[in-house]
């Protein structure tokens, strides 16, 4: 007899295109750190959505607010102005010291914002002659899917068939400050940079990187964009990845758990002189600053502050960095990480070991084939890290 999953899977993979090569496992009910099956097995989350779940599955203060703002309004476009977009507007300045704001609903969208503003800013501000604007990325950088983020990228996977990308890149190794200095030209709008690289592997920068680069960034006026759609939102142990060198880039790019695992939002953040760039016609999105995503929003950074998440994360990312580190196989090549964002780094294919976490109960994802990513929602408690370090153990001993 086939199960409602099996069922399910092969549905999946009939009428689906092929763009995801996901675990075996169908999620039809979620709560906290815990996923379950239609089969009422239950799974801990090691994932969180690729940290869109940081604040927890269905946290109850942010369904709350979805239910209360379905109740009243959903969507209203940018024609009209909408009652929570003015509130999320000033959370989320006063979160980043920011003047202005500007929402998306994905994470790509985001980017595709943020070079878009740079690049009006060079002509408009800075004085770079027509299209020539240069944006400065890093290698093995992930700033998602769309042309201008696959445009960017250095994996050529990701580029294949897609051609021709968009011009004005350059790549830089990542973490590489002679690199960066050299890449710069009277031409550079922005270097854009994830201050921690999370697709790639929980890569962290060589330490006074992102401080060195920002400084350089400021003497040859070029905008320093920080990518946290990923490392940001307390995940790293911190607010932003940023903070762990004190860096307050020009630009903020923000997505995943700005909408809590509850609705899609995304925004850029920056000062007066970069966003007021854009005037009305310039950019924009029917659904981007909707009342749904601003509510659900603003819950969900309610919840990362008075929960003091990233103080969690970082308590909490240390005993299991801690924990990881003790176990002694040579299959191990390095575990590292910032707060609950852990990459565990080994000398073979990591798949093969998600697969047997999974029967143990926990959901990993690999990345970059070697690297197994542990980024559980940041509500975990310290017993449920124990019960997923046991796990680990049994698979990774
Ligand atoms: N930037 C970073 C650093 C990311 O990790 C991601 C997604 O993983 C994105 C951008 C793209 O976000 P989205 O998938 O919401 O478009």
């Amino acid at each position: 007899m086939t199960s409602k999953s099996q069922n399910i899977i092969e549905q999946t993979n009939k009428y689906g295109a092929r763009n995801y090569h996901p675990l075996p496992i169908v999620v039809s009910k979620a709560e906290g750190v815990w996923v379950e099956d239609p089969e009422g097995n239950k799974y801990m989350d090691m994932l969180s959505a690729y940290s869109a779940v940081n604040q927890g599955h269905r946290h109850p203060e942010i369904i709350k607010a979805l239910k209360e703002q379905a109740d009243r309004v959903t969507l209203t476009s940018r024609a009209f102005h909408n009652d929570q977009l003015g509130p999320w507007y000033e959370m989320v300045c006063q979160l980043t010291n920011k003047d202005m704001a500007l929402p998306m609903n994905t994470g790509a969208e985001a980017v595709e914002t943020a070079v878009k503003a740079a690049r009006r800013w060079a002509y408009d501000v800075k004085g770079v002659a027509d299209n020539q604007a240069e944006i400065i990325a890093c290698i093995g950088n992930f700033h998602g899917r769309t042309m201008t983020a696959v445009s960017l990228s250095s994996d050529e996977e990701y580029k294949r068939g897609f051609g021709p990308m968009l011009p004005g890149v350059k790549l830089i190794p990542y973490g590489d400050f002679e690199a960066l200095k050299s890449a710069i030209t009277p031409n550079t709008a922005a270097f854009l940079v994830e201050p921690i690289q999370g697709e790639a592997g929980i890569v962290i920068p060589p330490e006074g990187f992102l401080k060195k680069a920002q400084q350089l960034c400021k003497e040859n006026n070029v905008i320093f964009i920080a990518d946290e759609i990923q490392a940001g939102l307390a995940r790293s142990g911190k607010m932003f990845a940023c903070d762990w060198e004190d860096v307050e880039p020009d630009m903020y790019i923000l997505g995943k758990a700005l909408g809590g695992g509850v609705f899609p939002i995304s925004c850029v953040v920056a000062n007066k002189d970069i966003l007021g760039v854009f005037n009305p016609g310039s950019h924009g999105s029917t659904f981007g600053g909707n009342p749904m995503a601003c509510a659900v929003s603003i819950a969900s950074l309610k919840v990362l502050v008075n929960e003091k998440l990233a103080d969690r994360s970082l308590e909490l990312g240390e005993y299991f960095k801690n924990k990881l580190k003790e176990i002694d196989n040579p299959v191990i090549k390095e575990v590292r990480g910032r707060g609950l964002f852990i990459g565990v780094e080994l000398h073979e294919e990591a798949r093969p070991y998600c697969e047997k976490l999974k029967e143990e109960g926990l959901l990993c994802k690999e990345t970059h084939d070697t690297v197994i990513r542990f980024a559980p929602p940041l509500v975990i408690k310290q017993e449920e890290l124990d019960w997923a370090i046991e796990r680990i153990k049994k698979v990774l001993s």
